[in-house]
């Protein structure tokens, strides 16, 4: 595999499942290559007076099945390949999950964290404007990614409302309620990742209550998981975030490291304490003895070098992308189990689907309604992927991407290639 690549690795996922599907050759090259790749150049005038030009992209991989979907992303190490990688897995996670919706992503490289809140929002604007000939409500629908959020999307929404002179509701999901959003967005993809473990365990005979479960990153994802996780009875013992890894072996206090969060700097965990809760290692995190690991922060944090020494037996993957090929070969020789990014964390996109069908009815939903709907989705979703992985003796991760990429191969296959 190309040193590096996220999008070799992505290829990779998709080569495996192409084999086992017996697919089309055609359709495979037709899948291998994202629809339209945009980089644009962001110019920012700095809070000194400065003249910052910032990269951001946009990547459409497939709009096959419906109008692109995927989260925008702010982060210094974001680049075309990875924005690549991530808008093709955001095409398996609409198809798996069986809503009507292709794959893009979005990122700017820049460490948001070193900007001031007018430089972000001045960085945002900016960007959308560059992205704008590409996206809209019918063509593809922006959403939160790492460190972007419900604020980021409002500054997208205001953004594209003024220039096209009317408020624009559908353009973005994961706004504030307050601007249109939906209630449960915000917790959607952490509860999708309380939903797929609970159903892991019940389908490996294991009670909430016995499992301890470790968490890597503590932001929108991490956090939720960790709470929900919680509530459903599991001893959530570690979580970390780029501060350090947090450890209590009888529980961390979650509510209180999330209400902590809430107002400190950055967001981070740092110079949170509490009695018992110990500062350990970050990679040690992942070493823990416990039962459940829910990578929830960037790509590649577990590879060759680490997954031996992992000892939980389900690895549910909360961030895109956090586990090599190489280092899932290790998990799975060992009987482990890996619940896959795109059904993982899909939870996120189903809510960002229930949010765009409220803002194009302007008929909003009840949270219970929101939270059901969703829970039905990734009941069945799992169950449509545990029973393919037990029927074939597949992976979770080849089971959900065979079934994610014959739906979209079917619908390229019925529109034929254009002219
Ligand atoms: P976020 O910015 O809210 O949080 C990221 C967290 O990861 C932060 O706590 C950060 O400190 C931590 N982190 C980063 N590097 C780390 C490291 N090396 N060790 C420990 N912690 C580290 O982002 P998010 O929205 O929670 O996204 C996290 C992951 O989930 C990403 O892979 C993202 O693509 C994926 N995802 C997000 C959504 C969503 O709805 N936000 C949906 C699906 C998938």
């Amino acid at each position: 595999m190309e040193q590096n690549s996220v999008f070799a690795m992505a290829l990779e996922q998709l080569n495996s499942a192409a084999k086992l599907l017996k697919l089309d050759p055609n359709t495979l090259r037709v899948l291998s290559h994202p629809e339209r790749e945009l980089t644009v150049a962001v110019p920012v005038v700095m809070d000194d007076g400065r003249i910052e030009v910032f990269e951001g992209h946009r990547v459409q991989h497939s709009s096959a099945r419906g109008p692109c979907k995927g989260g925008i992303r702010f982060h210094q190490d974001v680049t075309l390949d990875e924005v690549k990688a991530l808008a093709m897995w955001m095409t398996w996670k609409c198809a798996v999950v069986n809503i009507p919706y292709g794959g893009a992503k979005g990122g700017v490289r820049v460490d948001p964290t070193k900007l001031s809140k007018r430089e972000v929002r001045h960085l945002t604007r900016r960007y959308t404007v560059a992205i704008m000939p590409i996206i809209g409500p019918h063509s593809d629908i922006p959403a939160p990614d790492v460190n972007t959020s419900s604020e980021t999307m409002g500054y997208i929404m205001d953004t594209v409302s003024m220039i096209k002179g009317r408020t624009v509701l559908d353009i973005v999901t994961g706004k504030a309620v307050d601007l249109g959003g939906s209630l449960g967005r915000r917790e959607a993809t952490g509860r999708g990742v309380m939903f797929n473990t609970l159903e892991l365990l019940k389908r490996l005979n294991k009670s909430p209550e016995k499992c301890t479960v470790a968490v890597q990153g503590f932001g929108n994802v991490g956090s939720v998981s960790a709470d929900l996780l919680q509530k459903e009875g599991c001893k959530v013992v570690a979580v970390s975030d780029v501060s350090g890894a947090y450890y209590k072996p009888d529980g961390l206090p979650i509510a209180d490291m999330i209400e902590y969060c809430n107002t400190s700097k950055n967001h981070l965990l740092e110079g949170f304490s509490a009695p018992g809760v110990s500062k350990i290692n970050k990679d040690e995190l992942f070493e823990l003895d416990v039962d459940v690991l829910v990578p929830a922060a960037l790509e590649k944090q577990i590879h060759e070098k680490n997954a031996d020494k992992i000892k939980a037996f389900a690895i549910v993957e909360g961030a895109n992308g956090p586990t090599t090929p190489e280092a899932e070969k290790i998990l799975t020789d060992k009987g482990k189990y890996v619940v896959p990014d795109i059904l993982a964390n899909s939870g996120g996109v189903v809510v960002s689907y229930f949010e765009w069908v409220q803002s194009i009815q302007s008929f909003f939903w009840s949270e219970d309604e929101v939270n059901a709907n969703l829970k039905r989705v990734i009941v069945s979703s799992f169950a449509n992927v545990w029973d393919l992985a037990q029927k074939g003796k597949y992976t979770l991760r080849e089971a959900a991407t065979m079934l994610a990429v014959q739906r979209v191969a079917k619908a390229i296959e019925a529109r034929g290639i254009w002219p």
